[in-house]
């Protein structure tokens, strides 16, 4: 799917900013200068897509093979390993909405039913904003700012999905070189290297799971 590039409006800086409605992404450089195409890298994956209101979903999982290699999980839907975005009405979710999603849950975060008030989209937030609540929201669908009146973190998916906790074992884990996570959405559970844990011995360091993502996961947006 080629890109879809449109003028955006100026940063405070003065810089003209240009925004690619099918991948969700920017796409000028620092001067202001539009792209050719925007700064999605994997591209490919939004021609392969999903119904989700049209067929029947009875898992959704993600998995990192090695988060510390790599931040971008596979999904996996009813046992199946999918490569691609998954659509519903006018969202179309990624493999980022999915890492929001385990790093809100992870922090106990509300999620709660986010509208942009210029384009009418509903918002998601991931990376660290899917863990600290704001109010000034970077609409993904439009590429403009909108603010709304409390602070909080938006998702389309617990719109159609009901989310549960993620709950975790009392337990520490000695992480060197090799750090899979596996998020089991509609389940609520988590494994690193296979176990249910709370905390990780890394660098020789005890961390929380939650810090221990949010710090890996925080650009991810
Ligand atoms: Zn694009
Ligand atoms: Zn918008
Ligand atoms: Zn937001």
């Amino acid at each position: 799917m080629k890109c879809n590039i449109k003028y955006i409006g100026k940063s405070r800086q003065g810089i003209t900013k240009y925004y690619c409605t099918v991948h969700k992404s920017f796409a000028y450089d620092k001067f202001g200068n539009k792209l050719e195409e925007c700064l999605w890298h994997n591209k490919e994956i939004f021609d392969n897509r999903l119904n989700i209101k049209q067929n029947l979903i009875k898992s959704i999982t993600i998995r990192y093979d090695n988060i510390l290699e790599n931040v971008v999980p596979k999904i996996i839907i009813n046992d199946s390993e999918f490569n691609g975005v998954l659509e519903y009405d006018n969202s179309i979710l990624t493999y980022k909405d999915f890492g929001g999603i385990m790093l809100s849950k992870l922090n106990n975060i509300p999620l709660e039913i986010v509208k942009c008030n210029h384009c009418g989209y509903y918002h998601s937030d991931n990376g660290k904003f899917a863990y600290t609540p704001h109010r000034t929201h970077l609409c993904l669908y439009c590429g403009r700012l909108f603010r709304v009146k409390e602070k909080n973190v938006g998702s389309e998916l617990a719109m159609i999905y009901d989310i549960p906790k993620i709950s975790l074992n009392n337990n520490m884990l000695k992480i060197d070189d090799y750090c899979c996570v596996e998020y089991d959405m509609l389940k609520g559970t988590l494994l690193v290297n296979n176990k249910s844990i709370n905390k990780v011995l890394f660098k020789e360091k005890e961390l929380d799971i939650v810090n221990f993502l949010n710090d890996i996961l925080e650009n991810e947006f």
